[in-house]
């Protein structure tokens, strides 16, 4: 694990520091993420994503299932159970060593970690109140803990998973016996891990319940470091399409010394955030250290047969590991923007737009009658938008004036919207009936298009 992913801002400081206030604003209030359990003062590590943001991971989630599981022949998804045999965690080697180096101020009774405490003049202070009266650094466990069963004892313990990585491990053989893959070959997963942060902290990027979206690639042992290579280049593809250009993510080839001990590569993938360039991927080639390590531990054979060569060995395994929430906090950082414009009357105003990859955005098209209280309009667009819905995720909007609306769509990342005329009914005679006025959020232009054309046409830019 590389804990510590920052390197300078790019921005200066107090640029980024409003641009993150903005993004965190926007996101509240448009409904992207609230505080959880914010009416009673919240929980700090903890977030709830509203009906944008969880649409806007849903797609996230679905695109990185749909190209890493459906779209390849030679991987298997699964979908493990958060709290596991706490053996898993003894043999994985979470129990012993999962843990930070934690320093307690003698002052305040802050607790911090010893990695990211301030430094003046070679010193090390507390954050909170700048004391130098610190102790000694502590390792302190991540791992949750939990009871199954009535009883609080010792021989109930359980862990919140910290990362869904072994569940995978410990289904290995059930997935090869069930499957009938063969080498090389992945096994993807997508779901909540958690980990007691000592201090959460840039919004969503490093919170005490977060999901993860990992693969572990069971490969032979020579093919290993020429297939870390490969998924790297793939996760970098996975981030263009989605909208994060090649050149906002750094490579950080981690050096020997720094990688953990079994690793024989790793790469992290670092996107530019507003608070700095920090990880968002971690790409590992971890050789056969997790499946020997089960293997040791259970006594099971979770080892391979090569029928061509004959051979029985432990496989080798590369992971990418993305976090489902520091890329959705990657989406909103590279999506907003705010721009100056001028409306017919010679007015400017400052323009709030996410400009997301349609694939991502939340609401794929607003749909607006141009009057509400003209029926053929809105039984027009009514029916339009009940066309679109099963296929993608569209918003109905009758109310105000149609700039406000194509401005609130704007704030909300929705790529197109269409607005339903007197045109679209006919009434400017047969020419223009039945097509739309298609609104593009970026450029804001408009352009007329038939209903007819319309779902074949915003399907293909969904991809
Ligand atoms: P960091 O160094 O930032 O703590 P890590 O190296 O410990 O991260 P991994 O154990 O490699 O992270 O986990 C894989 C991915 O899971 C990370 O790249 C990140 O996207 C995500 N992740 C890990 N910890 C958190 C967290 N506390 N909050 C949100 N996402 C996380």
């Amino acid at each position: 694990m590389a804990r510590l992913g920052f390197h300078s801002a790019l921005m200066s400081k107090d640029a980024s520091a409003t641009r993150m206030e903005k993004i965190v604003s926007l996101c509240k209030r448009r409904g992207f993420i609230f505080q959880s359990s914010e009416i009673y003062g919240g929980l700090n590590g903890f977030w709830d994503y509203g009906p944008l943001g969880v649409e806007l991971k849903k797609n996230l989630k679905d695109f990185w299932w749909r190209r890493n599981v459906r779209e390849r022949d030679d991987m298997e998804g699964m979908d493990g159970s958060i709290i596991m045999n706490r053996a898993v965690w003894k043999a994985s080697g979470h129990e012993e060593t999962f843990s930070d180096p934690m320093v307690d101020c003698k002052v305040c009774n802050s607790r911090n970690r010893a990695d990211q405490l301030p430094e003046k003049d070679g010193k090390k202070y507390c954050p909170q109140c700048g004391s130098r009266d610190l102790t000694e650094a502590r390792d302190f466990n991540l791992m949750f803990k939990s009871h199954a069963g009535p009883l609080e004892s010792e021989d109930n313990l359980v862990y919140l998973r910290p990362e869904t990585a072994q569940a995978i491990f410990v289904n290995f053989r059930n997935v090869l016996d069930t499957s009938r893959q063969k080498l090389p070959f992945g096994i993807a997963q997508i779901g909540k891990a958690f980990r007691n942060e000592i201090n959460p902290r840039n919004y969503i990027f490093r919170s005490r319940e977060f999901e993860q979206m990992e693969i572990e690639y069971f490969c032979r042992p020579e093919d290993g470091m020429q297939l870390t290579d490969y998924w790297l280049e793939q996760r970098i593809k996975f981030y263009e399409d989605i909208g994060i250009p090649r050149s906002k993510i750094h490579i950080n080839d981690i050096p020997d010394g720094e990688r953990a001990f079994y690793s024989k590569k790793t790469y992290d993938l670092e996107y530019e955030f507003p608070f700095g360039v920090s990880e968002l991927e971690g790409i590992a080639y971890r050789t056969d250290y997790d499946l020997g390590k089960h293997i040791e531990h259970s006594g099971k054979p979770l080892d391979y047969f090569d029928e061509a060569t004959k051979e029985r060995f432990i496989p080798h395994v590369v992971e990418p590991s993305a976090g489902v929430d520091r890329t959705t906090l990657a989406l909103l950082c590279e999506a907003f923007d705010e721009e100056t414009v001028t409306d017919e009357k010679g007015n400017s105003e400052t323009r709030t737009v996410l400009r997301f990859h349609p694939r991502m955005a939340p609401i794929k098209c607003g749909i607006f009658p141009l009057l509400k209280n003209k029926p053929a309009l809105v039984e027009k667009a009514k029916e339009i938008a009940t066309a679109l819905r099963p296929i993608m995720n569209v918003f109905y909007d009758e109310a105000g004036a149609i700039g406000r609306r194509y401005r609130r769509q704007d704030e909300a990342g929705t790529p197109f919207c269409v607005t339903i005329d007197f045109d679209t009914i006919g009434e400017n005679g047969p020419e223009k009936e039945n097509t739309v006025t298609l609104r593009h959020r970026d450029s804001m232009t408009q352009e007329r298009i038939a209903i007819s054309d319309l779902k074949n046409y915003l399907l293909e830019k969904i991809g």
